[in-house]
C-alpha cells in the first residue's frame, strides 16, 4: 500500500496571483488567493481591464458636423 499523497485533509491550491500555495477552505477568506494582497492585486487588474475600453469617435458623425457647417458657409 502506497502512501496517499493528499493524506492532509486541508486542501491547498495555487495561488492564481503569485503562484504559491493557498489554502482552499473557509479559513481562508482570500481564496482562491493567498492572501488579502493577492486578491485586491487581480481585481486590481480586473478594474483596469475595464477600463480600457477603446472610445473612438465615429468618423462619420464627424464628417456630418463639417458638411453641415459647409452649408451654413454656402450661402
Ligand atoms: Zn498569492
Amino acid at each position: 500500500m502506497s502512501a496517499p499523497e493528499n493524506s492532509d485533509s486541508k486542501k491547498t491550491i495555487k495561488c492564481p496571483q503569485c503562484g504559491r500555495m493557498a489554502l482552499f477552505a473557509p479559513e481562508n477568506p482570500f481564496r482562491p488567493f493567498c492572501s488579502e494582497r493577492c486578491r485586491i492585486i487581480d481585481l486590481g487588474q480586473w478594474a483596469s481591464e475595464s477600463f480600457r475600453i477603446p472610445v473612438e469617435q465615429d468618423p462619420a458623425s464627424k464628417e456630418n458636423e463639417i458638411s453641415d457647417d459647409d452649408s451654413e458657409n454656402y450661402e
